[in-house]
């Protein structure tokens, strides 16, 4: 198959990617968190596509994503009022919620269970193609299954090129992490995800929220995922990524006395000129919004280089930065080295 690489700016274009998506093809659509794979979320047949296309665990719900609020009433059973409250705050948005499913919702896109996770975008190229397409639109990550998620067009060129019908250019993803994905179905809520809505933004409005331990912790043997996406292993560029916790005077040190061929430092901007080793910046120090933006741009670049083992400076775990962590500690499969 030849993927169509479609300019936003052209004034056919979201109606081209709509048609598409109409007739049960697949898009790659820009949002505010990353490049999404979008689908028909009523069609079961178009939405198992896109396990195919990303090699995705087909145990891994999707989240259906709508372009105005009133949609979500044929989507969820039950429509609690913290959920209006959160929509009136938070969207449109990098909200995720997850509420008990309608029988609209086909098995394929909620991976058999009795919920679904609903955002409203706020990317207008987005919204413009829901709303084109007259649907909800399915749709997780725009990469291969395991890779950092795509920021730009390009990165699900690299990926998806061959396997789906289009790539919607919209430029680069501004908040450059994934959605924050909150349960509501259970009592009090429950953080599955950190990401651009914050946990204390959502404690603000809800008072009590729980983080699930997935957030932080690698999941425990035996016990099962609330969100099944946070079992596997994400984000990962090929090198050996070892995240090191500590002041950067001690992460200096350490990096400049164990400099092998292939080490490359993930550091702060401005870092580099004191590193002995080639470095890639992933944003500003205490920058958490600008660490987020940058992330997976920079986990690709680290497999441009042929990294072989990644050292990387630890993000700090508030605000946008919680989200930062949970994504860069995956990539390092859970390897934190604490400095003296
Ligand atoms: P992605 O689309 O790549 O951003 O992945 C979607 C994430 O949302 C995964 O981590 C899923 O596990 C999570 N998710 C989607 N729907 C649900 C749901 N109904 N319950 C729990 N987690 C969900
Ligand atoms: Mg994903």
């Amino acid at each position: 198959m030849q993927t169509q690489l479609l300019n936003a700016n052209d004034p056919h274009a979201v109606e081209t990617a709509a048609q598409i998506i109409r007739d049960g093809g697949l898009v790659g659509m820009p949002t505010e968190t990353v490049y999404g794979l979008a689908a028909n979320a009523l069609d079961g047949k178009a939405a198992a596509r896109i396990f195919v296309a990303k090699g995705r665990p087909m145990d891994n719900p999707l989240i259906v994503h709508i372009s105005e609020f009133d949609q979500i009433h044929q989507l969820v059973r039950e429509l609690p009022d913290s959920a209006v409250q959160l929509a009136e705050e938070f969207w449109p948005g990098p909200l995720t919620m997850v509420l008990p499913k309608s029988a609209r919702i086909p098995d394929e896109v909620s991976a058999g269970l009795d919920t679904v996770g609903i955002r409203f975008p706020s990317h207008p190229v987005a919204r413009a193609l829901i709303t084109a397409a007259g649907l909800p639109i399915a749709a997780p990550s725009a990469n291969t299954s395991g890779r950092p998620s795509p920021t730009t067009a390009a990165h699900v060129m690299h990926d998806l090129a061959g396997k789906i019908e289009a790539v919607l250019d919209g430029g680069p993803c501004g908040v450059g992490v994934e959605s924050t994905v909150l349960t509501l179905a259970t009592n009090p809520p429950r953080l599955l995800r950190p990401g651009g809505v914050t946990l204390e933004q959502l404690r603000s409005v809800l008072g009590k929220v729980d983080m699930d331990s997935a957030v932080l912790n690698p999941l425990k043997e035996g016990v099962k995922a609330a969100s099944p996406g946070m079992k596997y292993k994400h984000y990962s560029p090929k090198a050996n990524v070892i995240i090191l916790e500590g002041s950067f005077e001690a992460y200096r040190n350490y990096v400049n006395t164990h400099c092998e061929e292939g080490t490359v430092a993930l550091c702060y901007n401005g870092e580099g000129k004191e590193l002995k080793v080639p470095c890639v910046c992933y944003g500003g120090e205490q920058n958490g919004s600008q660490q987020a933006h940058e992330l997976f741009e920079a986990l690709r670049r680290l497999d441009e280089m042929n990294a072989k083992t990644v050292y990387a400076r630890c993000p700090e775990p508030t605000g946008v930065g919680l989200a930062v962590y949970n994504r860069l500690i995956r990539a390092a499969g859970f390897e934190v080295l604490h400095l003296e």
